[in-house]
């Protein structure tokens, strides 16, 4: 081969490496201008703000200990067990969960209050463990250059947040908060997250039963759950069909619906009386 050539070809192959990473639940290579450590830094940083705006967490240590049990679970058995993921309850009416990169599930009260069963609560923790192990927010802000530049000094600075830090967390927040999955993505979530509660030990049907119960609001409907695509009758059918034809044996898969009642729902009752 001559030099040219040789150049040429390596030129080409570091072109086709750099801003690429594998997503571990599809196997397949996406465009990706933020690093795993990038994604670890933007959760530690930026998630206090998010929680805030959010609306901040729920003050109960049984409630918040419960839903980490819970998530802790599919978080050693997810593709990415070696990250650190965090489970907070939030303390507002909206129906709503969210994840951030590096391992944080924020997921509402009211999301909370309208779910009957431990297998749902895990479906939905599956489904936002999904997002943050297949990057999915980081896939999106690769994509759009404005947040990709604010997340390009994450990092790179000190711990120490400057002046002006504040007011860039403020922003990057809300836009975290904002960014819209693909449908493909979803999909994915969906699906992967199916088979993340069932690996944890769950029952499959949870991910149904929580997907009828959020097709059947008509307000409060979460922005990750609301998108028109796919229709929520269509991830009803493909769920249904996943849980028909991989897990026709659920017997032994937890359900859980008396401890969902005593750690979540009686809680709430408790903490929704008793607020100060
Ligand atoms: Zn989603």
């Amino acid at each position: 081969m001559s030099k040219k050539l040789w150049l040429f070809v390596s030129v080409l192959t570091l072109c086709l490496c750099v801003g690429c990473a594998v997503n571990p639940i599809t196997g397949e290579e996406e465009f990706m201008l933020i690093s795993e450590d990038q994604d670890i830094e933007i959760g530690k940083q930026y998630s206090p703000e998010v929680e805030k705006q959010l609306g901040g967490r729920i003050a109960d240590d049984t409630l918040q200990s419960y839903i980490d049990s819970v998530g802790q679970k599919i978080a050693r058995i997810c593709h990415r067990s070696q990250w650190k993921y965090h489970f907070i309850a939030i303390d507002h009416k909206m129906i709503n969960a969210m994840a951030m990169p590096g391992g944080y599930v924020f997921i509402t009260r009211g999301m909370l209050q309208k779910m009957t069963t431990e297998a749902q609560l895990a479906a939905l923790l599956s489904h936002e463990m999904v997002h943050i192990v297949a990057r999915h927010s980081s896939a999106a802000m690769s994509r759009q250059t404005g947040i990709s530049m604010v997340i390009a000094g994450v990092g790179a600075s000190g711990a120490m947040p400057e002046s002006g830090e504040a007011l860039r967390a403020v922003q990057l927040a809300s836009q975290l908060i904002g960014l819209k999955y693909s449908r493909d993505q979803e999909r994915q979530a969906d699906l992967a997250g199916m088979d993340y509660a069932v690996r944890a030990g769950y029952n499959p049907n949870g991910a149904v039963e929580l997907m009828q119960m959020l097709e059947a609001q008509d307000e409060f409907r979460p922005a990750d759950f609301l998108s028109s695509h796919p229709s929520p009758e269509n991830r009803i059918l493909y769920l249904t069909t996943r849980a028909q034809t991989r897990y026709p044996n659920v017997k032994n898969l937890r359900v859980a619906k008396d401890d969902y009642q005593k750690n979540v729902l009686d809680r709430l009752e408790y903490y929704e009386k008793n607020r100060p």
